[in-house]
């Protein structure tokens, strides 16, 4: 399984399947499942079995074990039934847990009843379910999770359970200011975010395929905002700015001035690396509104800062950062449990790059690929570029050449990472660098997309979008 597989919370009340869809799930998708009760300390069996109902203060010491169980397990994934039926607890367990996903099985008090009815194991008196109901507090737009259906046969519950853990996500951020987070960040599976105040909509990169770039639409308009007038592209890279076709011309694409010759250049870009794949009705929109260093953006009364810091994951990056909200938009500049990836840009570039981004101050990170996280990522993405550093260093002294470095190297802490095959085109990279070639010169296509897939075990890695 893939790292930074899918942490999924499965609540409600008692009698809406959290057990049976918790396990259904686990089972399609190869991932453990644990049942929140069995992580109940002795004093609380006591006081339940005693015929006491819990308190909040009893509930931290379970909360934490349930939060310690999933923490655990960020590379493996891993699925827990929680009935977490309050924000407070959902919070208790999202605070410790990163990119922790809600899955809410929700049935009317009478559906939910009739099965507590024909389930004689589970004895429950009908006043203590609807005690349960008046605590259920549903999810709200700002937490990470989706409200199904336990309406109809047990295999459609646990299709829709399914289908909702896979699919891109908005997260509302602060007030006007949402991520679009597309799971699981793997190769195309790029984030986005958009910003609005109800008049003007701001939207920031647009996904790799026809289909992906209308159901980002789709999730703006339907969270009230209007067409977006304003496409930031945070690089020229097809996942961030393929999907500008449906945007454009109604929006004015806006992005740094080298982001626009590359995305000019890279024409059809996907194509030639995922020839098989579907990528839709795609037009090459470069940016059309182009600036050099710095340029703010106003949406109403936020200010949206982009912010150039030189050759770093490509030669054309852009950090949008909101200054107000401190929420940053890195693009590819920081990858939230995937590798890094720098043959289009610089390693030393992409390192001066996180000083600035940490010199932001942001409480919020939006990263190019992953679950919406803090300023950790920058650190993490920094241990992991100081390693490739080090490997290359070597490397090259030692007259060895980057895949025959990739393939002996020993990823330690990196291993948990996604798309570990880019450790080729990096070693590229920073060899590049070690030969003192300028910052973005272009590498030979051929041998760094060669080497990733030799690295991958002789093919290309597999594009999810
Ligand atoms: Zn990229």
């Amino acid at each position: 399984m893939a790292a930074h597989a899918p942490l999924v919370v499965v609540m409600g009340v008692t009698g809406s399947g959290k057990s049976t869809v918790g396990e259904a799930l686990s089972e399609r998708i190869g991932l453990p499942f644990a049942e929140g009760d069995d992580f109940h300390p002795p004093s609380n069996i006591e006081k339940m079995s005693g015929g006491t109902p819990l308190n909040d203060d009893d509930r931290l010491p379970w909360l934490d074990a349930i939060a310690s169980w999933l923490a655990g397990r960020t590379a493996s994934g891993g699925i827990i039934s929680c009935s977490a039926l309050k924000r407070r607890y959902r919070d208790r367990l999202a605070g410790a847990v990163d990119g922790l996903f809600f899955l809410h099985l929700d049935g009317s008090p009478e559906l939910i009843g009739e099965r507590l009815e024909e389930r004689r194991d589970h004895f429950m008196p009908k006043g203590l379910l609807r005690s349960q109901f008046d605590a259920l507090e549903p999810l709200t737009a700002d937490e990470n999770g989706a409200t199904i259906s336990v309406a109809g046969p047990p295999e459609g519950v646990v299709q829709r359970s399914l289908d909702a853990i896979r699919a891109p996500y908005p997260l509302q951020l602060a007030p006007g200011v949402h991520a679009y987070v597309q799971p699981d960040g793997g190769w195309c599976l790029s984030n986005a975010g958009f910003v609005s105040d109800g008049t003007t909509t701001l939207l920031v990169d647009t996904a790799a395929t026809e289909s992906r770039a209308l159901k980002l639409r789709d999730t703006v308009l339907a969270s009230g905002a209007p067409q977006p007038t304003m496409v930031v592209n945070t690089h020229h890279h097809g996942d961030h700015t393929y999907g500008n076709s449906v945007f454009a011309p109604a929006a004015a694409v806006i992005g740094h001035r080298n982001c626009r010759a590359e995305v000019a250049a890279n024409g059809k870009q996907l194509h030639l690396l995922w020839p098989d794949n579907d990528f839709g009705e795609i037009t090459v929109n470069p940016p059309n509104l182009t600036y050099d260093d710095t340029l703010t953006l106003h949406v109403g009364d936020t200010e949206v800062q982009l912010i150039h810091p030189g050759v770093a994951h490509t030669t054309g990056d852009t950090i949008v950062w909101l200054p107000q909200q401190r929420v940053v938009f890195t693009g590819d500049l920081a990858f939230h449990g995937g590798s890094p990836f720098i043959p289009m840009g610089s390693l030393t570039g992409s390192l001066a790059a996180l000083d600035l981004l940490r010199s932001l101050g942001a409480r919020t990170v939006v990263a190019g690929h992953g679950s919406v996280t803090d300023p950790g990522v920058f650190d993490a993405t920094e241990r992991y570029l100081r390693f490739v550093a080090d490997l290359a260093q070597e490397g090259y002294a030692a007259g060895r050449t980057p895949l025959e470095v990739a393939r002996t190297a020993d990823l330690g802490e990196f291993a948990a990472l996604r798309e570990p095959e880019r450790l080729a085109p990096n070693l590229h990279r920073a060899y590049a660098e070690l030969q003192g070639r300028p910052p973005g010169v272009p590498l030979d296509p051929l041998q760094v997309f060669g080497d990733m897939a030799e690295l991958n075990g002789g093919t290309m890695p597999t594009c999810h979008a």
